[in-house]
């Protein structure tokens, strides 16, 4: 699987928004992805909305 990062995302198609996204506790700014580290300004081709 080729993940294609971007550090920023379209509005309302980032990491942020991303089902695979999960905040850190101490800053929703910055979070988790499959292990990696990403910002919630991100995004990538593997995007899928939250409420999906
Ligand atoms: S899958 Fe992509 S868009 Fe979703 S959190 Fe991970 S890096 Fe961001």
């Amino acid at each position: 699987m080729e993940v294609k990062y971007t550090p920023h995302g379209e509005p309302g198609k980032t990491c942020a928004h991303c089902n695979f996204y999960t905040p850190k506790p101490d800053n929703p700014g910055k979070g988790d992805c499959f292990g990696h580290e990403v910002e919630g300004q991100g995004s990538c081709n593997q995007f899928q909305p939250k409420d999906a």
